[in-house]
């Protein structure tokens, strides 16, 4: 994922300067071609990720590549323009850690006040493959709740999602021993 904000200098349809103007008030400024009045809109970008679950564990890929090269990371990617979120996810699960996936559900959305990526997590399971690092990963290993490396993860996003995941999981574990009770009791 690339955090970094890149800047624009030059109209991409006919390569005349572009400045940063209020074309609507109460909008941010968009960057616009003093030639041919092109509007370049900064869109976010879609990050699709999974907490991807393998024999009771969760999976993490070390980075290989910046921005934070060596921390931890869920397994995912940006989506392609006209491609499916989930089926980024499934794609990004494969070229990174070598793993077909199953999606479960989706887990949450993630974004933050003046940064670019979009990031949506689903739960997912493995369901095939051999677990191996892919091109922009160190490292591809299993961890418990125990074991996740908290103060050496990338992304706020991975931080928060995976708080979100336990969360849940928690919750979920609670849900079936009061029915199963609740079974008992009647
Ligand atoms: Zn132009």
């Amino acid at each position: 994922m690339h955090h970094h904000n890149p800047e624009f200098h030059f109209c991409p349809v006919c390569g005349g300067p572009v400045h940063s103007t209020c074309i609507k008030w109460g909008e941010p400024e968009r960057l616009v071609c003093s030639a041919c009045d092109f509007v370049l809109y900064l869109d976010p970008k879609v990050v699709s990720c999974t907490v991807l679950e393998t024999e009771g564990n969760i999976v993490l890929l070390k980075r290989a590549i910046k921005p934070q090269s060596g921390k931890w990371v869920l397994p995912g990617g940006y989506v392609d323009r006209g491609e499916p979120v989930p089926q980024a996810a499934v794609r990004e699960a494969q070229e990174e850690c070598g793993l077909e996936i199953r999606i479960k559900r989706l887990l949450g959305v993630y974004s933050y006040p003046g940064k670019i990526p979009v990031v949506i997590v689903y739960m997912a399971e493995a369901v095939g493959g051999e677990m191996i690092s892919g091109d922009e990963t160190r490292e591809a290993k299993m961890f418990s709740e125990a074991t996740i490396p908290w103060q050496n993860l990338a992304f706020q996003s991975t931080a928060d999602a995976l708080r979100d995941y336990f969360s849940h999981i928690r919750t979920h574990k609670n849900n079936k021993g009061e029915k199963a009770r609740h079974e008992n009791d009647t």
